[in-house]
């Protein structure tokens, strides 16, 4: 038996696309959900702003799809996940049903051929006319097109399920990376830190932290531009990405703040790689196209930390936090503890 709410959902899945190509929507992860809901007509609020916009302005915008995304669905998004895995199932189901379809028409076909056999061997003890025998014949060939329509019917049907499970897997894939990156640098975010701190250190694993500061940054971007400033963040990043190497990562931990997560490694070992880092930072040299003044070095502090038994992360970001204090209290660009 086929359950109702994956009938349905695989319904509703089929109309969305169209839609929202129609309308020029970009196919977006939070678009998707958005006009998933529309279609499915779950939330008349949404429904009456969408079609309010769509009948003044005749298109719905990014930013509209963006603000109508927050103002009636960011808290429901497990809840759509839910229903792009639903589709899913739904779609396997369908499949599943096809293929029995297929292959009970192969069953009907084996009986045909077993009977014509039969008769066959009949027409040779017994003797068939020629009428008899083209009528076997002509039996054979009728199964034999019917049997290839439906496994032509199934092949199409996998071929269109493959596709769309192919794009709902991407916008999947896309929507949890997403979850966890920044968008500006493209390290992964503070929700990542927090989540793999806490996994690390329930499985008990020993790890190290830097935790990094841009020096004097407000007065950088009072200088030279918010702008810039986001060119100097992505630079930083990118230095602390290169640097990390067996099981060290880098994410955005906020503002001008950045964390590196050294699972199984020492404070020396975190040390080591922070000297590589605040160095390469120092070498970052930025020009004004305009003016072609050379910009006051960028420096960074830092502070580490290594977690020692039964530690909460919190007490390890806490040490490794007052010793990033005391590094700009001292003058700033140094890593600490330096032994
Ligand atoms: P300190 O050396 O003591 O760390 O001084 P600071 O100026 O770096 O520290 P403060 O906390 O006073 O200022 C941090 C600045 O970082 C202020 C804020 O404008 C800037 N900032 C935070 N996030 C971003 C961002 O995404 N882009 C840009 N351009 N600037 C940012
Ligand atoms: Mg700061
Ligand atoms: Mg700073």
């Amino acid at each position: 038996m086929r359950n109702d709410s994956f009938v349905k959902s695989t319904e509703t899945l089929k109309k969305t696309v169209p839609l929202m190509i129609k309308h020029k929507v970009p196919t977006t992860p939070t678009n998707y959900a958005l006009w998933y809901t529309y279609t499915s007509q779950q939330n008349p609020a949404l429904n009456a702003a969408l079609d309010q916009s769509l009948a003044e302005q005749g298109h719905c915008t990014p930013t509209l799809c963006d603000e109508l995304y927050q103002a009636y669905l960011a808290s429901e998004t497990d809840r759509d996940v839910q229903q792009i895995k639903l589709s899913l199932t739904a779609m396997m189901q369908e499949l599943s049903h096809s293929m029995a379809d297929t292959l009970s028409s192969t069953t009907d076909f084996e009986d045909v051929l077993e009977h014509t056999f039969d008769k066959l061997e009949q027409a040779e003890n017994d003797g068939l006319s020629l009428e008899e025998t083209t009528n076997l014949v002509k039996g054979l060939l009728k199964e034999s097109r019917h049997l290839r329509q439906s496994a032509g019917n199934f092949k199409g049907q996998l071929d269109s399920a493959q596709k769309e499970i192919a794009s709902l897997r991407a916008a999947l894939n896309k929507s949890q990376q997403e979850a966890n990156e920044d968008a500006l640098t493209g390290l992964y975010n503070r929700r990542a830190f927090d989540r793999d701190i806490e996994s690390i250190s329930q499985k008990q694993v020993p790890f190290s932290l830097i935790l990094l500061d841009i020096d004097h940054f407000k007065s950088f971007n009072d200088n030279y531009g918010h702008q810039l400033g986001d060119q100097v963040l992505k630079l930083v990043a990118s230095q602390l990405k290169v640097s990390c190497q067996d099981g060290a990562t880098a994410y955005r931990y906020g503002g001008e703040e950045f964390v590196v997560l050294l699972a199984d490694q020492s404070l020396s070992a975190a040390r080591q790689q922070a000297e590589i880092v605040r160095k390469a930072i120092e070498r970052i040299s930025l020009q004004d196209k305009k003016s072609r003044e050379r910009m006051k070095p960028i420096t960074a502090s830092m502070g580490l930390a290594c977690s020692e038994k039964n530690e909460s992360p919190v007490q390890v970001i806490t040490r490794a936090d007052r010793y990033l204090n005391q590094a700009k209290q001292l003058g700033r660009n140094r890593v600490l503890p330096i032994a």
